[in-house]
């Protein structure tokens, strides 16, 4: 990678003013890191080049792509935020910064020995529950949207050059990848870079599942695609007959959402998209005439036909998607969707940078079917913030989990709590006994006060002592209400042990 190519890209949809900005950003972070070399002995520049460049790809603004060329300096240089301030402004500073902080969230090794091992749908279900609150812990450390592109841009990267870290890292870092940056980029609706970063840790986190699925995909591959094309030439004359305006395209489907599908449907042959089937017309009425024209020329497997536009996904993913028996009788998965969705699926959130017109105005806008999901509705909150330019940088910061804290068990268990929580909120919300006879508290291995405040990222350990029980003064210290009612109860309940022993002691006439 070039910085003369990375300009190209960029210059296909920004002004002189902003290629002169991304061009100081290169020299500056090549300066800073010219002397360092990255494990697989290229020059490290070639890493913020790279990231730089997917999101040149995705046609978004030059502060960012500015702010990923630097996004190493902070952490790998002597280069402080003061000085970048000075240099670039507040704004990619803020963002180099944010960059380095995150670089800092780990899925603790444990949690990923333990996924990966318990295989029960019981423990399955409290990992993902894990993994959940971790993708939270995430989004609040970032606190800007730009920031988790950058670092997933970053990651992306890192996962193409993983085979030159050491093998005891690689798991740990393609687990993370699968569970929280590709679920991160699903939910920002950039399914593109989703499927990528899926797939390039797949082969190390499910090594003979991949083998075998790769076997099976290469195997099948070749028929499957000579024959897409069959199909595809069909739709072409099919749709001008109809007079719809259509590109149809045919591309192999990504491993690992193949994987998930054999998982679901335990059967390769009931897989019918080794190869995805795309029909991109210009607006939605032709979508609904591509799907009856194709229906009216093969028949459509029963429920199989779904319909996002009506009702997207709640990342804003929209598409008619439907499977038929199509020429000599073989299922085969087609989508439909107009220009602005497949820009829309394809960069999700990203797609807003250009476009900005009001019929592309973002689909969480115009209906969700999921909108009681707070993480959906802070989403489409900001995306309608997104349509006014002015309000941009303020609508991109992500404060829907500043005022939480997201604290680990000794195990790796992470909770999620008010900011100012102390070790007896931790402990009740572990387990109401566990608060009961908390006596002490270990934060990052030293001992505290009960009324220590937690910060984020802490591994809290908590003491127990089967004779303590509440106390009364915690009550003027704890934040949550699970606490506050237990501890309530239980000294209500001391008072009036007390006053029973009084009252039986005094109706004794002994
Ligand atoms: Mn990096």
């Amino acid at each position: 990678m070039t910085i003369e190519r990375l300009i190209d890209q960029a210059k296909t949809y920004l002004p002189d003013k902003d290629l002169k900005l991304i061009e100081r950003a290169f020299h500056y972070a090549n300066d800073a890191h010219k002397d360092q070399l990255r494990k697989s002995g290229e020059p490290y520049i070639q890493h913020p080049l790279h990231a730089a460049m997917t999101l040149a790809k995705m046609q978004i603004d030059a502060a960012t792509i500015s702010a990923a060329l630097l996004h190493d300096v902070i952490e790998d240089t002597p280069i402080t935020e003061a000085e970048l301030k000075k240099e670039f402004g507040p704004d990619i500073a803020f963002l180099v910064d944010g960059v380095s902080k995150l670089g800092k969230v780990r899925v603790r090794k444990d949690i990923i020995d333990t996924n990966l091992k318990e295989q029960e749908p019981d423990s399955f279900h409290s990992f993902s529950r894990q993994f959940e609150t971790l993708q939270k812990m995430f989004v609040a450390m970032a606190k800007d949207i730009r920031v988790i592109i950058i670092k997933l841009a970053d990651r992306l990267h890192n996962m193409e050059t993983l085979k030159f870290i050491p093998s005891d890292k690689q798991l740990r870092i393609a687990q993370e990848t699968l569970e929280i940056y590709a679920p991160m980029a699903d939910r920002l609706g950039i399914g593109e870079l989703k499927g990528q970063l899926e797939d390039l840790a797949f082969p190390y986190v499910y090594p003979k599942e991949y083998i075998e699925l790769k076997k099976i995909v290469e195997l099948n591959y070749p028929r499957r695609l000579k024959y897409i094309k069959r199909v595809k030439k069909t739709l072409e004359s099919e749709s001008k007959k109809h007079h719809i305006e259509a590109e149809i395209n045919g591309r192999a489907k990504h491993l690992y959402s193949l994987y998930n599908k054999m998982k679901r449907y335990s059967n390769i042959d009931q897989i019918y998209d080794l190869v995805a089937l795309r029909v991109i017309v210009d607006d939605v009425t032709d979508c609904y005439a591509a799907l009856g024209m194709i229906h009216k020329l093969w028949k459509p497997l029963n429920g199989r036909i779904k319909d996002y536009i009506a009702m997207p996904k709640p990342n804003g993913y929209q598409s008619l998607h439907t499977t038929v028996f199509c020429l000599d009788g073989q299922p085969t998965e087609i989508q439909i969707r107009t220009k602005d969705m497949h820009a829309q699926a394809e960069y999700g959130i990203a797609a807003h940078w250009h476009y900005k017109s009001e019929q592309t105005k973002p689909a969480l806008l115009r209906r969700s079917s999921n909108h009681d999901i707070a993480w959906v509705k802070q989403l489409a909150q900001w995306q309608e913030k997104l349509t006014n330019p002015a309000e941009l940088a303020e609508s991109l910061k992500l404060d829907f989990f500043q005022n939480r804290i997201f604290v680990f068990t000794p195990r790796g268990d992470v909770h999620d709590l008010p900011s100012g929580a102390t070790p007896v909120d931790f402990a009740f919300a572990i387990h109401s006994d566990v608060g009961y006879h908390c006596a002490g508290a270990k934060v990052n291995g030293k001992m505290v006060t009960l009324n220590h405040i937690l910060q984020n990222g802490d591994i809290v350990e908590i003491l127990q002592n089967k004779k303590s029980s509440p106390k009364p003064d915690w009550l003027n210290f704890i934040k949550t209400s699970e606490a506050r009612s237990n501890i309530k109860q239980a000294v209500k309940g001391e008072d009036k042990k007390t006053f029973n022993i009084f009252n039986k002691n005094k109706s004794t006439p002994n």
